[in-house]
């Protein structure tokens, strides 16, 4: 059984986004394996919208123990290697897997966020915004995902390294992490700082 409370705690809301992570954490736990409880299982996510949540939670694929690993490239991709094996699958969220774009809940969703919203549309939003949810927990995968075998290929991870003390905030930061600037070295923020005054 696939702990959606838990899940919905653990991210704090109810969302399409965390039920669209939800439904492909089912296929890796199914597919690759149970919940990694240290990095027996890696999964690369190349989003870090909701979904990566449910990733986390169901998975056990974590940022902080290292076997979650985030590409910036801004897509509804999950993929999953097991690494006993090397078995791997990169699951995708379909072109059209919610089906044409619902105007009157964009339309919502904007008022709400302005904070313009009455009660009326208020609730309203909460209930096409709810049998969103339900419709993405309900649907086939195959409607939601392409699944496919992919060679299990880890990125790099930076090993632990040194870290340096900051000659301007005196904060310790990981050596490959800081910048040498007119004879000093620096934190990534005080660089970015000193470069902007420079
Ligand atoms: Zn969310
Ligand atoms: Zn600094």
């Amino acid at each position: 059984m696939i702990d959606i409370e838990g899940t919905i705690r653990f991210h704090g809301h109810s969302c399409p986004g965390l039920a669209t992570g939800i439904r492909a954490a089912e296929i890796a736990l199914r597919e690759i394996g149970p919940h990694s409880a240290d990095e027996e299982i890696v999964a690369i996510v190349e989003t870090d919208m909701c979904g990566v949540d449910a990733i986390q939670y169901l998975t056990g694929c974590t940022f902080g123990k290292g076997n979650l690993i985030h590409l910036d490239y801004g897509k509804n991709a999950f993929t999953f290697i097991r690494r006993s094996d090397g078995k791997a699958l990169r699951i995708v969220t379909q072109p059209n897997a919610f089906g044409p774009p619902d105007l009157e809940r964009q339309a919502l969703f904007e008022r709400v966020r302005s904070g313009a919203a009455t009660e009326e549309e208020q609730a309203r939003f909460s209930a096409l915004h709810g049998q969103r949810v339900q419709q993405v927990l309900d649907a086939p995968e195959e409607t939601l995902f392409e699944v496919r075998e992919v060679e299990p290929r880890i990125p790099a991870r930076a090993r632990v390294i040194a870290s340096l003390a900051c000659d301007a905030c005196g904060e310790m930061a990981m050596e490959t992490r800081t910048r040498r600037f007119q004879g000093r070295t620096l934190c990534m923020p005080c660089f970015e700082a000193a470069e902007n005054r420079w």
